[in-house]
């Protein structure tokens, strides 16, 4: 709590009114963030939430206050000087109701949490960690429904049952399952298209678990791939490897990002690597920090990111394998276990 009263001296502000719902819940531990803000100030740091949540003293970590339209009106013309509010998160509309309910000096601030968030706690991991468990048990289920003539959504909503039977509070996102020729489109989601003998299959996924999320992604081949496309496989993987083994503290996601691009173009294929190399991983599926030809920020010990070289081929077809990584003090940790070799099932 210290630390975030320093903050406040740091950016020169009285107050900070947190309204982004991960970051509600990176404050506070409430499992209902979007209908809570926090309210960050000299004195310490208060959940606002409404009479719908009477459970919010006991289920926030941080003082809670549940408050009726008017006590939080009332509570919000009391404040005084500077305070900050989330702009890139706060609608302008919320905004003017801000202003008018309380006529201080609102001041805009971006990414002031989510900085805090980049490096996580034990107990944040564990909480990755769980999904990422739960994934791959969703992964190898899904593995046993591969067989042409399955709808790659049918793949998809067995993905996404598996994982909330297993406790998940939900999907990562939605399953993307996308095969043959679908699967040179990087954000492809799974369609009704049937799966078909010698296709590639990618499956990127991943859980919710206590509001931290997991994100894998596998491309197998369904029975026997084109030479072509066994490939561009292997070209992936060393991709992959060539990462993996130079990602540690110290370095920048431009760093790590360059090196697996030069290992796709000894092969011709970095043109077809679309996207950038990773991201972090935590309360948003996709947060910092990035791995990517403009990613500047050097990396540190408790951070945790994808690391996912891509090739895709307009009209062929696709592979991309994710891995989930914490970094450690001198090195890296593989969050994800599920095999990556080259596959037939
Ligand atoms: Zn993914
Ligand atoms: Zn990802």
């Amino acid at each position: 709590m210290q630390e975030l009263q320093a903050l406040l001296e740091t950016l020169g502000l009285d107050a900070l009114y947190v309204t982004r719902p991960e970051n509600v819940r990176y404050l506070s531990g409430f499992p209902h963030p979007e209908d809570a803000q926090v309210l960050l100030t000299g004195e310490g740091a208060f959940l606002l939430t409404d009479p719908r949540y009477p459970e919010a003293e006991r289920e926030s970590g941080i003082p809670a206050k549940v408050l009726r339209r008017e006590e939080r009106e009332a509570l919000l013309k009391d404040l005084r000087g500077r305070v900050g509010f989330e702009a890139e998160h706060l609608p302008y509309a919320a905004l003017e109701r801000l202003r008018e309910m309380a006529p201080v000096e609102w001041v805009p601030t971006k990414g002031v949490i989510e900085r805090l968030r980049l490096r996580k706690t034990p107990e944040e991991v564990e909480r990755i960690r769980k999904a990422q468990a739960l994934a791959e048990k969703a992964l190898e289920h899904a593995l046993g429904l591969l067989r042409p003539g399955v709808e790659e959504r049918e793949v998809a909503l067995e993905v996404e049952f598996f994982l909330r039977k297993g406790g998940a509070e939900g999907v990562a996102f939605p399953p993307i399952v996308a095969s043959g020729v679908r699967g040179a489109l990087p954000h492809a989601r799974a369609s009704e298209k049937r799966l078909v003998a010698g296709e590639m299959v990618t499956l990127d996924l991943g859980a919710k678990v206590a509001g931290y999320h997991s994100d894998m992604t596998r491309t197998f081949a369904l029975g026997k791939a084109s030479s072509e496309m066994r490939r561009v496989y292997e070209a992936v993987q060393a991709a992959l490897e060539v990462a993996l083994e130079n990602l540690r503290p110290g370095r920048t996601g431009k760093e790590v990002d360059a090196l697996a691009r030069e290992a796709l173009g000894r092969h011709g294929l970095d043109r077809h690597f679309v996207h950038s190399l990773g991201h972090g991983v935590g309360l948003s599926v996709h947060e910092g920090p990035s791995l990517s030809p403009y990613a500047e920020e050097v990396l540190e010990p408790g951070m945790v990111v994808t690391v996912e070289p891509g090739v895709y081929l307009p009209g062929v077809g696709g592979v991309r394998v994710e891995e989930l990584v914490l970094l450690t003090e001198d090195g890296i940790e593989l969050l994800s276990r599920f095999p990556r070799g080259y596959l037939e099932v």
